[in-house]
This record gives structure tokens, sequence and C-alpha cells, in this order.
């Protein structure tokens, strides 16, 4: 059994893996940890057993409060920590370190936190997750599997950025790229449905969600991605802008007197389908104002498809020859209109969507016509169990 962690600042999410079957025994979320009253959440299987709340002060105690659940006489599924051989921690950023998922020695967790100042939102979170676990199972290994390391594989082409070159080697300022567990994790199923191996294909993978990427993956590797430096770029997302002119950021600060977290917080939270919509920055409810005939839903319907489906254009051109697109994460796996208004285009490259195939939510099929030379797929994604799989490959189990 491995069990996965992925904490942030004020939760801790967390699940309980035998990965030999792929099945999900236990699993659950830690809310508000710090705050007055915080929030716990207890599945066995899909089941919710047990729902409390009570102060949580730190992540220490989060991690004591998940093993007390996973060891309970009736909640629980464990008689023993030790049925537990390794903890899988998602880890957002790796820097130019971690090319691949590790073993956490003192000298891996330096260099965490040395690499803190690349996502100061969440590494800071990842490393008290990591710590914490380490704490309450001293004997058990603890492994970091990366976001950005699926994307190490991008060529210097694609990852520097044209400005001074000095701002790379001074400043560590390049794409890093993000969500490649994710892209990893569908890129693999993708090749099992192509009945390739994951070295011999080429794909575009579209990761939308709240947060959204696309990936360029030749040959089974990651070669381009629409997220970047940071977080902020590529396609519009829910709160975020994506790409949009640099010169804007300027005017905001020289023109409309904006400091620089003004800024952020306008590109970061207040933008994409919330900032052009005025109504929400989630998905169903812009579909939902687009049926009763909003017009500023629609246009941001059609800005995130416009911007996606560019994307998706820029990387069959990078890519040459592409086996398969595929759609991913909470939009891409649901939201089967706006996959349908995305691939609006397609064709040009040998795509065809088959509108009847296309009317599904979340499950794993393809949805292009059989006559499509390039076909189309929908596929969950499963960033835990890639994590679970990462850690039981470092861990020599797999
Ligand atoms: P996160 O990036 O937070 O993990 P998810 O991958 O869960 O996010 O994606 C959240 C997005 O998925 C939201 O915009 C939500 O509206 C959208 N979504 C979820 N279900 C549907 C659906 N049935 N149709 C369209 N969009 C959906």
């Amino acid at each position: 059994m491995i069990l996965v962690v992925n904490s942030g600042s004020s939760s801790i999410k967390y699940q309980v893996l035998k990965i030999e079957t792929e099945q999900t025994l236990s699993s659950g979320l830690i809310e508000r940890i710090g705050l007055s009253e915080g929030i716990i959440s207890h599945y066995k299987e899909e089941e919710l057993v047990y729902k409390k709340q009570k102060p949580v002060e730190d992540h220490s105690q989060g991690i004591d409060m998940v093993l007390k659940l996973l060891l309970h006489e009736k909640y629980g599924i464990i008689k023993d920590y030790h049925e537990i051989k390794a903890v899988g921690h998602r880890v957002v950023h790796g820097g130019e370190d971690f090319t691949q998922s590790v073993l956490i020695d003192d000298k891996v967790l330096k260099v965490l936190e040395e690499t803190t100042y690349l996502a100061p939102l969440h590494n800071p979170a990842n490393i008290l997750g990591i710590k914490a676990a380490k704490q309450a199972m001293p004997d058990i290994p603890n492994v970091a599997v990366f976001d950005t390391a699926f994307h190490q594989s991008m060529p210097e082409v694609a990852y520097i950025y044209a400005l001074p070159y000095k701002f790379y080697e001074k400043h560590g300022i390049r794409k890093y790229g993000f969500h490649g567990t994710s892209h990893q994790y569908v890129a693999n199923k993708a090749a099992e449905m192509l009945g390739k191996s994951i070295d011999k294909v080429n794909l575009i993978t579209c990761h939308l969600g709240n947060g959204s990427s696309i990936t360029a993956i030749k040959n089974g590797k990651s070669i381009d991605t629409s997220l970047g430096y940071g977080t902020m770029c590529g396609v519009a997302m829910g709160t975020r802008a994506g790409d949009i002119d640099p010169a804007i950021v300027v005017s905001m600060m020289e023109e409309m007197n904006m400091s620089a977290d003004e800024v952020k917080e306008i590109l970061y939270k207040k933008s994409g389908l919330l900032g052009i919509s005025g109504i929400s920055s989630d998905m169903r409810d812009i579909e939902e104002k687009d049926e009763q005939g909003n017009a500023r839903a629609r246009l941001a319907l059609d800005i995130f498809a416009d911007r996606v489906r560019k994307y998706v254009g820029a990387y069959a051109a990078t890519l040459g020859r592409i086996d398969a697109i595929v759609f991913t994460a909470g939009i891409g796996e649901n939201g089967w209109e706006i996959r349908e208004v995305i691939c609006r285009g397609f064709e040009s490259f040998g795509a065809i969507l088959d509108p009847e195939k296309n009317k599904v939510r979340g499950k794993r099929v393809e949805v292009s016509k059989d006559t499509s030379q390039v076909k189309i797929f929908v596929i969950p994604t499963n960033e835990e169990m890639m994590i679970g799989n990462e850690t039981a490959k470092v861990i020599g189990i797999l």
C-alpha cells in the first residue's frame, strides 16, 4: 500500500492506493488547517465514513489525524502503519534539479527548500507535508513526485524565453511547465489505447481544469507546454488571463498606478472565464448562462475554446505527426459542448471529432470518427495514481 499526500497551505488531501490493482482503498481531505475550525472528511473506498469539524493546528497534527483514521478499528483499513510501504508526496516545483521522482533524504529536502522561491505558494506547504510524514512514520520512505519533472525533457528552444539570456543564467527564468503528473498519466493511457509503446507516440494532451495547460509530447516525452515560468500564461483559465501582451502589465502599473500585488491579483484571480463573463470561474455556470442567452458567457466560452484550439494548432505544427489529441481534467473530461467547439478546424490536420461519440462525461473513450487519422481521446486523469505508481517505482516495488 502507498499513501499519497498532497498538502496545500491549509489542506491535506490523501489517498491510500493498492498499486498492483490500481485501487483506491481509502482517501480523505483535511481542510482549514491552522484556522479555528478544521474540517476532516475520510472515505473508505467511495464511502464517506467520517466527517467532523475540529481545530487542526498544523500539518503535523493533520498527518497524525490521517494515521489515526487509517488505523481506526471502524473507519480504518490498516492495523499497523508499516503496512504503508512508502509515502508519495506531490511537490509542485522541482526546478531544474529534479527531472524525475526521488527518494527524499536530507539533501533532497535542502534542495527543495532552496527551490521554494520558484513556487512560494506551493512548495512550503509540500515541505510541511513531507516533514510531518517523516515525523509520524520515521522508518517509512518518502518520495517526491514533481509537477515540473515531466517537462524537464523540453529542448532549450522551447524553454528559453526571448529575454536577455542572463535572466535564465542568473535568475532561473525559463519555462518549467506544470501539471506534469497529469500529462504523463494520460499519455501512458493514450499509448495503451493506441496499442503502441509510449516511446513511439506523439500526442497533444489538453489538461483543462481550473488551471489548464496543453502539452506537446514527442515519442512519449514533453517537448513543449503552455504553462511557463509561473502558472499565469498559456490558455485562458478559470480566473487566470493566460497569454497577454506584456505591454498591458506596464500600462496597468504606469497608467493605472497598480502595484505589483494588484496586477498579480487581477491576472491570477480576476481574469479568465470570471473576468470576461463577470459571472463565475466555473465552466458549468458559464455553460448554464450561455444556454440562457448571456452574451458574455458565450464570449468567455468562445475565448476559452479559441485559445485551446490555437495551442493545439501550434503544437500540431511543432510535432509534425500526431497520433492522438487527449482531453482531460474537469472541463476536458466533462465539458463535451466545449470539446466540440475546440475541435472545430482540427480536420485540417486529420483529427475529426464524432459529435455523437463525443457526448460523454468522465469516461475513458475515443471520441473521433473511425476514419479520423488522428485519434481524439477523453481520458480521466488520476494524478494520485500516477504519484502512487512513481513512488512504488522509486522504492523498487513495481
Ligand atoms: P482543478 O484544476 O481545481 O483540479 P478540475 O480539474 O476539477 O479543477 O476542473 C474544474 C473545472 O471543471 C471547473 O471549471 C468545472 O466547471 C469544470 N467541470 C466539471 N464538471 C463539468 C461538466 N459536467 N461540464 C463542464 N465543465 C465541468
